[in-house]
């Protein structure tokens, strides 16, 4: 069994203390909550409240917050904590938090005791919209991001709408970057959806906010579905990716926010699509537009060209030095191509910069 398994994707208001929502997903065993720093003062209560309604013993690991924390000393922490307090094959591990800690949690449910159940409970729209789904789960060498981890499905991702209200607004914003992406390579109706009612989103209105978790799940659960092993498919969810990555290294990561570095690399994208003539002017207009329109940035720090292309040719998606590209052939509608003349990837970025 590699996943293909299907598991109850929740969303709605309130639902973190729901105990009856849990209640399915959980094993026979006691209940660990991994969760972050920051999210722990503002929702682990209600969480705990939720599990002794079911009669759960439940221990909390609060690691601190931030992108350090993903990393196999971690891992070891945790297991030390289970591993003190008993725990045995029949525990449930529950992530509490937002990418971070659902990636470290679900690779520590993987591989502790070779393998025991978890729950995602993301607090971060990029959690709900993008990594509580799709099985991936992992840690951080200092050589590289993501190196080590497993693919690994929940028992359910429960993801409470109310918990966005205390997202920093720039956190909120990238998060978007990824519900765009949906609508551009999948969904021709939804990115529709996105343009005209982009102000409740931004307002975080619990009726949108819900219909955006919902779509962009239900989007990436079928891409994933069809393809879960990334054979091929399931590549097309790296739109502006390629871009993207090259900004985030080039600025030596932390001058942009991982959505916001996908927001001007999916504008990128579009760009080299319309000189391909894979869409038209108009296309590309309006997806400018949605990613203006979210506040997202679309412009690149000026660096040199070379030093883009250099960091494109090491993302790990380059297959043979050669760069692959996400294109667009159409608003809804993604191209996997290998074939990109290089000019047009370089009038491209010296477009945007
Ligand atoms: P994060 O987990 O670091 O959360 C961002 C910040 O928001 C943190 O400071 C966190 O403490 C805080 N926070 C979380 N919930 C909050 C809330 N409700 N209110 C206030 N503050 C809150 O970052 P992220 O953007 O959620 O996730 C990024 C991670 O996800 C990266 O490590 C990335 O590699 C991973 N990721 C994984 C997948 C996958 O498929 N597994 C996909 C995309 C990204
Ligand atoms: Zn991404």
């Amino acid at each position: 069994d590699l996943g293909q398994r299907s598991y109850p994707i929740h969303t709605g208001t309130g639902i973190l203390a729901d105990s009856a929502l849990f209640a399915p997903a959980l094993s026979k065993g006691p209940v660990a909550v991994v969760t972050d720093s920051n999210v722990a003062p503002l929702y682990l209560e209600t969480l705990q409240k939720t599990l002794k309604a079911l009669d759960k013993p439940s221990l909390s690991i609060i690691l601190p917050a931030g992108e350090e924390s993903k990393s196999l000393d971690n891992i070891q922490e945790i297991a030390g904590r289970l591993l003190s307090a008993g725990y045995g094959r029949d525990c449930t591990l529950c992530a509490l938090g937002g990418g971070v800690v659902g990636d470290i949690t679900g690779f520590a449910a993987a591989v502790y005791q070779r393998g025991v159940a978890y729950i995602q409970v993301p607090t971060t729209l990029l959690a709900m919209v993008d990594s509580s789904v799709g099985g991936k789960t992992g840690v951080n060498h200092p050589l590289g991001k993501n190196m080590i981890g497993a693919f690994y499905q929940p028992q359910a991702v429960i993801a409470d709408t109310d918990t966005l209200d205390s997202l920093p607004e720039r956190e909120f914003r990238s998060g978007l970057a990824e519900v765009i992406k949906y609508g551009l390579i999948n969904d021709q109706g939804f990115f529709s959806w996105l343009e005209d009612h982009m102000d409740a989103v931004l307002a975080r209105e619990p009726d949108a906010l819900t219909k955006v978790i919902r779509h962009s799940c239900k989007d990436k659960a079928d891409i994933v579905a069809r393809d879960e092993l990334e054979g091929g498919l399931r590549a097309i969810l790296n739109l502006g990716h390629t871009f993207g990555h090259a900004i985030e290294a080039a600025t030596g990561y932390g001058q942009y926010l991982h959505g916001e570095a996908v927001a001007i690399g999916m504008v990128m994208a579009a760009d080299l699509s319309r000189r391909l003539d894979l869409i038209r002017e108009s296309e590309q207009d309006r997806i400018y537009a949605l990613v203006e329109a979210t506040g997202l940035p679309t412009l690149a720090p000026a660096l040199p060209v070379a030093d883009y292309l250099g960091f494109m040719r090491v993302d790990k998606k380059a297959e043979g030095g050669r760069v692959r590209f996400i294109l667009l052939r159409g608003i809804g509608s993604a191209v996997i191509t290998g074939e990109v003349p290089p000019a047009a990837i370089t009038q491209t970025l010296q477009a945007f910069m």
